[in-house]
Formats: structure tokens, C-alpha cells, sequence
């Protein structure tokens, strides 16, 4: 007869340390696009699907590859990374959500349509497993009748297998041997957990004590991980790709036709309720630096270690003479995040007042809304919780520094920056802000405030204050935008 024992299961609260953004799991139906859907042609087909994955609409992403496999079968091989790539960037929404099951389902249907990924998302999936691992094992606990313990250990047995998280992994498995009654093989695991072969005489409790702690003392990180055609480069200068204003200088063609599209998406589209208005001309070319690491980038632009991306603009009597991006490969969110980001800035260098100069805080706020849904909704919930345990910057400080912060605050700051210029929006328009930030080129925001808006620097930390308040804490479209993230989203590494 089994005995009954109270597992020790780790606390996710204590050991995750999911760096990065997200937002919930929630279920959503794949909506076609019917133009995508009606074209008959492979090539726009895929491009389009490889676009909606690229700038994380993963339902519509998901019903394009599905439409492809249907209508192409015989090239389904050809796509078969980027199709996987949806459900693995879904799994990690998921867990990040804490809905593990949901995460472990979806690794798992990744890597059975392309199995060579599986390297790539081993720690992510082993992360998800664990945490179901330990979800099955207190349920058996509190009624274990009809227990199936031989799948439980095998499931434990695989999670371990992918050698993402060993320690913990022969915790786990341990624990589900000791819940089975097997003593010596959970004596065993428990021994490879603490790494000690001269354990074997010790009672099952004090080695059940010593693995828990042997795998708590390991701090389980899990990065979102990164597109293994992101990670591919050429050796060499770069290359250069030409694409309507973009002149995209890279080490990896795929990857710069796929930067090229995201950036015509996103030029495409109005930002700030057509602040940015979409397809804005240009006045000059603008330069996408795309570096092989970080190590390149950092050498070639003086940021902080937290940089994902960064602009440089010049203007010559009002008009911008040189735009440039610089981003760097080996992150998962180049395309859909960091991109947008510095687009912004290029869109903004076009609109009357910036060549004057424009506060940080205004050029942030801008740039932070116009990155994918799910960094700005991480972004306002990160405002709701500061603003909950009353440890929000005072947005004068953020507004009267020359720059934005360099250490671990700057991804407060860039979040009140984007509360503070949505806030401005919400209440008087497009066109008010654009007055606002004509008049703060030519006099600074204290004049450009106060004339256009009638408002001080305090009164704007109010306003901005009642945006997260009104705004962002209450569920606008049925979802629940405060829904708590597994782990702290890291909002800021956004690119400045
Ligand atoms: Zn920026």
C-alpha cells in the first residue's frame, strides 16, 4: 500500500525567473484573413503567414499555416519551422500565464510538426512539465485510488530526459517514485538530485529534504526563445538589402527580407490614433543596422547592457537627413518588438517640432505604444501593480532628466512615459498632441503643456496617475488585463 506523504513541490514564486513579456493564455479562435485566404499562390501564402508570426498575431498565424498544409501538402515541409514556431511562441504566452498544461500541449505539437526545434525549446518545455509534474503529484496526493503512477513516471522520466533542468528534474522524479511507494529508485533520484553517490543509507526523508533543497538552491531561468532562423549569420561585412525607405545592412538575408516586411507592416499603421499616421514619407533612407550579437552591437553604440535597440537621426533645417536603426540578432523579440520600437522614433523625426528637440519621456512614450499588443498591455499592467504598491517614479523626475535611466528603473520609466503620452492623447486627439509637441520643440514641454493642454508638470503626473487608474485597471474588452504574469515582465529592455 502506498504511503501517504506530503511532497515538497517547489514554489514557483520562489524559483521562476521567466525574464520578459507576455500577457495571458486566453483561448482565441484562428481568424483567416479572407484576403490572405482567397489568394491562391504559395508564395503570398506564406509570406503572409511568416508576417503574422513575425509580428505575433499568432491566432491569424495559425490559420494561415493550417490553410497552406491543406491546400500545399506537399510543401508543408518547407514551412514546417515557422508553423512549428507559432505554437512555441503560444506555449510560452501560456507559460507565462502559469497555465502549464496549456504550455506543455503546445511545445509538444511544435516539435511534432518540426522535431528538430526541440534543442531550442527544451528548457522552456522542461519548465511547463515540471510545473504539470508537480500539479499531478498533489492531486494524487489528496486522492490516489486510481493513480496512474506508471504515467506520471514516465512523464517524469521524459521531463528529465530533456536535460534542461537536471537537479530538479531528479527531484521530480524521485518525488513521483516516493509517491509510488518505490523507495529505492526515489532514493536513487534523490541521490543524483543532491550529486552525491554515498547517500544511499540515508532515510528517504533526509534525502527527500536534501533534493528539495538541492533544487531550490538552482534558480530555474526561461527565456523566451529565439526563432533559429534569427540566430544564423554570414560571415563577413554586411550585406544590404534594399526595401521601399529601408536600406536593411545585415548578415543573414531571410532574416533581413522578414525585418523589411515587419517594417513595411508597421509603417503601414497609424500609431497614437494617426499621430504617426501610416505610410508617412520619409525624407531621407533609413538605415537598419543589423548586428550578428550583442557583443557587436554594444561595440558599435554606446547603450546600456539592457539595449535592444537604439536610433540616431540628424536633421538639416527642419528636415531629417539621417535616420538610422541599429537592433542585433539572438533576440526573441527583434521583429515584433524592437522594431516597431525604433520605427517610431524614425516616424517621429518626421513630425514639425522634433528636429528642435524633444524630451526623452515624449520620444519614449511614443516609441513604447507603438510595440506589439502584448508588450504595451505587460507594460500597463506593470503601471497598475507599481501603482498598487505605491512604487511609481515621480513622472517630474522622469520628464526633467536629460535621458532615461540606465539601471533597473528604466523599465518604469519607459512604462509612465507610455501612460503619460497616452494619456495626452486620450484627451485631446492626434492633433492636439501634435500641437503640443510643435510647441515643446520650439519652447519645451513646461510651455507646450500649459498652452495646448492648460496643464503643469504635476497636473500631467495626476492625469497620467488616473489613466493607469481609470484606463488600465479596468477590463475593457472582457479580457482581464491585470491578470498576474508568472514571473516579472521585464517591459523596458525594449530598445531607447
Ligand atoms: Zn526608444
Amino acid at each position: 500500500m502506498r504511503r501517504k506523504t506530503a511532497f515538497p513541490t517547489l514554489c514557483v514564486a520562489a524559483v521562476l525567473a521567466i525574464v520578459l513579456s507576455s500577457l495571458t493564455c486566453a483561448a482565441s479562435s484562428p481568424q483567416l484573413d479572407s484576403s490572405a485566404a482567397s489568394s491562391d499562390s504559395f508564395a503570398s501564402l506564406s509570406s503572409s503567414a511568416i508576417l503574422a508570426l513575425d509580428t505575433h498575431r499568432l491566432p491569424e498565424a495559425e490559420a494561415l499555416f493550417a490553410h497552406i498544409a491543406d491546400v500545399y501538402a506537399e510543401k508543408a515541409a518547407d514551412l514546417a519551422l515557422d508553423r512549428a514556431w507559432v505554437y512555441v511562441d503560444e506555449a510560452y504566452d501560456c507559460l507565462l500565464a502559469k497555465d502549464y498544461a496549456s504550455s506543455d500541449r503546445l511545445f509538444s505539437r511544435a516539435i511534432d510538426i518540426c522535431p528538430s526545434i526541440k534543442p531550442d525549446v527544451a528548457q522552456q518545455w522542461a519548465f511547463s512539465r515540471l510545473e504539470v509534474c508537480y500539479f499531478r503529484l498533489n492531486s494524487a496526493n489528496a486522492d490516489d485510488k486510481d493513480f496512474d503512477w506508471r504515467a506520471l513516471t514516465q512523464y517524469a522520466a521524459d521531463t528529465l530526459a530533456l536535460r534542461a533542468f537536471p537537479t530538479e528534474s531528479h527531484y521530480a522524479l524521485g518525488a513521483v517514485y516516493d509517491g509510488g511507494g518505490d523507495v529505492g529508485k526515489a532514493k536513487s533520484e534523490y541521490c543524483l538530485a543532491i550529486d552525491s553517490s554515498s547517500c544511499a543509507d540515508a532515510d528517504i526523508k533526509s534525502l527527500r529534504d536534501a533534493a528539495y533543497n538541492a533544487a531550490t538552491a538552482k534558480e530555474r531561468k526561461c527565456l523566451r526563445p529565439v526563432h533559429p532562423l534569427l540566430c544564423q549569420t554570414d560571415p563577413g561585412d554586411f550585406q544590404i538589402l534594399r526595401d521601399g525607405p529601408f536600406v536593411i545592412r545585415h548578415h543573414n538575408l531571410q532574416l533581413a527580407k522578414r525585418a523589411a516586411a515587419v517594417l513595411n507592416y508597421y509603417w503601414s499603421r497609424d500609431v497614437l490614433d494617426g499621430f504617426l499616421p501610416a505610410n508617412q514619407p520619409f525624407s531621407c533612407d533609413c538605415d537598419v543596422f543589423i548586428y550578428r550579437d550583442q557583443a557587436e552591437f554594444l561595440e558599435a553604440a554606446d547603450e546600456p547592457q539592457w539595449a535592444l535597440g537604439c536610433f540616431r537621426a540628424k536633421t538639416d533645417d527642419g528636415k531629417a537627413t539621417m535616420l538610422e536603426m541599429h537592433v542585433y540578432q539572438g533576440t526573441p523579440h527583434l521583429l515584433a518588438t524592437t522594431l516597431p520600437h525604433e520605427l517610431a522614433h524614425v516616424r517621429l523625426a518626421m513630425v514639425p517640432g522634433f528636429h528642435m528637440g524633444l524630451p526623452q519621456w515624449i520620444q519614449e512614450g511614443v516609441a513604447a505604444s507603438s510595440e506589439r499588443d502584448e508588450r504595451t498591455a505587460a507594460c500597463r499592467r506593470t503601471l497598475v501593480e507599481a501603482r498598487a504598491a505605491g512604487t511609481l517614479l515621480p513622472l517630474t523626475s522622469i520628464m526633467n532628466a536629460d535621458a532615461m535611466p540606465r539601471d533597473d528603473s528604466h523599465s518604469l520609466a519607459y512604462a509612465e512615459s507610455l501612460a503619460a503620452v497616452e494619456a495626452l492623447i486620450r484627451r485631446g486627439g492626434k492633433d492636439r498632441f501634435t500641437e503640443f509637441v510643435k510647441v515643446t520643440g520650439a519652447k519645451g514641454h513646461d510651455e507646450g503643456l500649459m498652452k495646448v493642454y492648460g496643464l503643469t508638470q504635476s497636473a500631467l503626473e495626476d492625469l497620467m496617475r488616473t489613466e493607469i487608474d481609470s484606463c488600465y485597471a479596468a477590463p475593457s474588452d472582457g479580457k482581464a488585463p491585470n491578470r498576474p504574469a508568472a514571473g516579472s515582465a521585464d517591459i523596458g529592455s525594449t530598445g531607447i
